[in-house]
């Protein structure tokens, strides 16, 4: 646990108690990570780290797992141990003395949250996302430059793919080149790579199958890594020789409606704004009740994490917020497309992570 860490504690405690809170539990997850360092497997065992405004940090940690604990965080969190047979429950209670009001990370389980309230009948709980979630939006100098590094090694993963053979080769192949040039391009391990091809491609999380990629298709390319612990997350499609009908048209709206979307980008627009813009351009093209999911999503230590480029939410963009724009068009039985780049909210307006070219790319 370094000094960015307790910083970043510090400012979960400031805004629990702004909120009235009166402790907050985080448990294995990439919150955990994000706050402390410290990234042990989710178990059934309970592993709480409980942050209480003005008094020290504290984490309840399975016996088995003090040393594991220690080595990562001892200098700054006061472990409190419970053994194998003993109420994990019981000892998480001793740690929230007189809290009445206590905010759970989302990624707690059902079952601890269920022991905890019956260790605590009287306090009420609810989620810690309010506080963690924006907290975790918006990136520091640091997460900026992993997510930059992430975001390149996925623009010349895509330069590379360009050439390889599509025609003849199933998706599953495809998909096998992306991840390991995710890898040779600098990523600790591919996340995920969704090939799609031809009618395929109207699936927007199609799982790459032993389909044969064949001439006249468009192929929905979606990957992504991890580096450094951040994400990357980039979407192009591609066509195999001649498009097929339409196609050419449907293209140019979704990359109409990309471009006017990250143009949007920038401090004090909100984040529904966007998804309306980028909704606004293929409604008009015809394509409206084609697009059918969101406009994009934040991303950081997780793929999908606040703030949502969709109705509904009303997130007021700030510099250092990092999210996707990845507006789409999906037709049953013929193709789909979907473009995708990251892009990060600067002082005055947008940056794009992902600079791989979005016009369209023929391929043999
Ligand atoms: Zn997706
Ligand atoms: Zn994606
Ligand atoms: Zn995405």
């Amino acid at each position: 646990m370094n000094d960015r860490h307790l910083d970043r504690v510090e400012r979960a405690g400031r805004e629990a108690e702004e909120r009235g809170v009166d402790a907050l539990i985080v448990s294995p997850s990439p919150d955990l990570s994000y706050l402390t360092g410290y990234d042990p497997m989710p178990l059934p065992r309970p592993t709480l780290l409980v942050i209480r405004p003005h008094a020290d940090l504290a984490m309840l940690v399975p016996e088995l797992e003090r040393p594991l604990a220690a080595a990562s965080v001892e200098d700054r969190v006061r472990l409190v141990a419970w053994r194998d047979g003993s109420d994990p429950y019981a000892a998480a209670a001793s740690l929230l003395d007189g809290a009445e009001r206590i905010a759970v990370a989302d990624r707690l389980w059902g079952v601890h949250l269920l022991g905890l309230q019956r260790e605590l009948p009287d306090a009420s709980f609810s989620a810690a996302s309010d506080v963690l979630a924006r907290l975790r939006a918006v990136k520091d100098p640091d997460e900026l430059e992993a997510l930059r590094r992430a975001a390149r090694a996925a623009d010349e993963t895509f330069r590379r793919i360009l050439e390889v053979a599509f025609e003849g080769r199933r998706e599953d192949e495809v998909a096998g080149d992306l991840a390991e040039l995710l890898v040779e391009n600098g990523h600790t391990r591919a996340a995920f790579t969704i090939v799609a091809g031809g009618p395929n491609g109207a699936s927007p999380h199609h799982e790459p199958g032993g389909r044969a990629i064949r001439p006249g298709d468009a192929v929905v390319m979606d990957f992504g890594g991890e580096l450094a612990g951040y994400l990357s997350d980039t979407t192009r499609t591609v066509v195999v020789g001649e498009p097929p009908d339409g196609f050419e048209a449907a293209y140019a709206a979704v990359q109409e409606a990309q471009s006017a979307a990250v143009d949007a980008v920038r401090p004090g627009v909100v984040a529904q704004d966007l998804d309306r813009t980028a909704r606004g351009i293929l409604d008009a093209a015809g394509f409206g009740d084609r697009f059918i999911h969101r406009t994009g999503h934040g991303i950081g230590l997780e793929l999908h994490e606040p703030p949502y480029i969709v109705r509904g939410d009303e997130t007021v963009l700030e510099p250092g917020m990092t999210f996707s724009i990845e507006p789409g068009v999906y037709l049953d039985g013929r193709f789909g497309i979907r473009i995708e780049d990251i892009v990060a909210v600067t002082a005055d307006g947008v940056e794009r992570l992902n600079r791989s070219t979005r016009d369209l790319q023929v391929v043999t």
